[in-house]
């Protein structure tokens, strides 16, 4: 399958010949190409972006918030259709692929919905005036993406986006584009203003960097990489545009004695391995309070080895494949640099066990056994730098202030969890570490509203609920004096 572009309206041929191939990751095999697309493209798409842009940004809220209602209907209609193909294009488990690709992105577009329908102005009245606070379009946004919660985090871009009126360039991963495609289909067959939402294939050095240093572009929403992030921000800077950087996290599990420690197993295992630990959020570090040490590992050993990988399109499968070869190789090298630094595995580590139990089909695809180390200081690099896979770091502390010590040990601050039947110390806790947010006795509970976002090298600006529609508007304050 050949994908194109999206640009006002149409579904477009790129400019130049160059393609890139689409890999599944659980059998190592091509099945889709996507364009490399042109700086040209990006122009057309950012051209079509600019037209439309008037007028969509004249409609009103409600008359948005309809569009958002009738895309969200017709995205659910294809809810098998996301699943299976989110499944197929990252090589997470088909039940993951529905439970929260599927479910949030339809839920993303209703959120945003309803959100804006209700959104009002503010007023500040003085003595002899009176202040009204509009909220205006930014313009064009660009919205990049990467390839782990492909349409999930698209759709939490685009919803907030065009819902405040702006018109928007989509860049997704080169290496999962086929449910931005699929949107496209449905933003194309619901009949959506052409120009509204564009979308150019490409690699994130050509296309996604053409598209987010262009003059034309007056926001920029990036999901991605740190380093990538970086290099986002410095482009974008110089036109002065309004930017939001969600970037990588390396969070802290913190795990005390007095916690539910069958609940704390369950919950810790899933921060931490959940699409094979690779979501931003994961739990990546595991405190772990002396006194339980021993007895927390061993329940989480046998928990963790009875996960079950394989098939992603299995219904009954826990763990798939890892995204690219690529990406393997750079989880594998944390796992030999976690040998140099004098790390023991408690479990995984070798995936020799994984290749030998697939089937002869997912032989090329790229797995590893879910890998748990022990015996490293918190300070070493595989416990302070994003691995982004299967492989997680325990540490034994003794009290709460070493506890947030050890989780503030890292130049990242996206999430946490704290586990512990004390919901008081749990908030305390929660409010020592240097992050931007934090869940007491639970992992992944999202409510939409509530803001999404870090610090230091997890990024910049907040996202969600109110917080994306302020991102995605201009404030203006008229004062009309009495
Ligand atoms: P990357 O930073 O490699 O890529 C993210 C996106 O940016 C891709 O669409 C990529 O395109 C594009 N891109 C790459 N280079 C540039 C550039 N110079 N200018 C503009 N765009 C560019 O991240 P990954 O796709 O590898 O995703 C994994 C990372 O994302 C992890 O660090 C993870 O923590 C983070 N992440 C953060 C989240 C958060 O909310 N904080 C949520 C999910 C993931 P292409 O891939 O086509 O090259």
């Amino acid at each position: 399958m050949d994908l194109m572009n999206y640009i006002d309206g149409n579904f477009q041929a790129h400019t130049g010949e160059q393609w890139l191939d689409v890999v599944e990751p659980a059998t190592g095999k091509q099945f889709a190409r996507v364009p490399l697309s042109s700086p040209s493209d990006v122009d057309s798409a950012i051209l079509a972006a600019r037209k439309a842009q008037s007028e969509w940004g004249g409609l009103s809220h409600s008359e948005r918030a309809g569009w958002l209602d009738i895309i969200a209907d017709e995205l659910e209609s294809r809810y098998e259709d996301i699943a299976s193909l989110e499944s197929r294009d990252t090589g997470k488990p088909i039940s993951l692929a529905r439970a929260v690709d599927a479910n949030r992105s339809v839920a993303n577009f209703r959120f945003f919905a309803e959100m804006i329908r209700t959104h009002r102005g503010e007023v500040f009245e003085m003595a002899d005036a009176d202040n009204f606070v509009t909220y205006r379009p930014v313009g064009v946004g660009a919205l990049i993406t990467p390839w782990n919660l492909p349409l999930y985090l698209l759709s939490w871009k685009v919803a907030p986006a065009i819902g405040m009126g702006n018109t928007v360039v989509c860049k997704p991963s080169e290496m999962t584009p086929m449910t931005a495609n699929l949107l496209m289909e449905v933003i194309d067959k619901v009949g959506l203003p052409p120009g509204v939402v564009n979308l150019v294939h490409g690699d994130g050095g050509g296309a996604g960097s053409c598209l987010v240093s262009h003059s034309d572009v007056d926001l920029v929403s990036f999901t991605g990489g740190t380093s990538t992030g970086a290099k986002v921000a410095a482009s974008a800077a110089p036109h002065f545009k309004k930017i939001s950087l969600e970037l990588g996290g390396k969070n802290s599990s913190i795990v005390f004695a007095d916690c539910d420690l069958n609940k704390t197993i369950e919950g810790v295992g899933r921060a931490a391995f959940l699409n094979q630990g690779q979501i931003c959020l994961c739990g990546s570090r595991i405190l772990v309070q002396d006194s339980i040490y021993d007895e927390f590992v061993e329940g989480f050993i046998d928990s963790v080895e009875s996960l079950k990988i394989g098939d992603p399109s299995e219904d009954s499968t826990q763990l798939g494949a890892l995204i690219s070869s690529g990406h393997l190789k750079k989880v594998k090298e944390y796992v030999s640099i976690a040998k140099d630094e004098g790390g023991h595995f408690l479990t995984g580590g070798d995936d020799m066990e994984i290749q030998s139990s697939l089937s002869r089909d997912l032989e090329g695809g790229y797995w590893m056994a879910p890998t748990v180390i022990g015996g490293l200081s918190p300070d070493s690099r595989c416990s302070t730098e994003e691995i982004f896979g299967p492989v997680v770091t325990v540490h034994r502390f003794k009290t709460e202030e070493e506890a947030i010590e050890i989780a503030n040990g890292t130049r990242y601050g996206l999430a946490g969890s704290v586990w512990t039947e004390d919901l008081e110390k749990g908030i305390r806790v929660a409010e020592g570490i240097r992050t931007g947010m934090v869940w007491v006795n639970t992992w992944l509970h999202r409510d939409l509203r509530t803001p999404f976002g870090g610090v230091g090298d997890s990024g910049v600006g907040r996202e969600g609920g109110r917080w994306s529609l302020g991102f995605f508007s201009e404030t203006l304050n008229v004062c009309v004096k009495r």
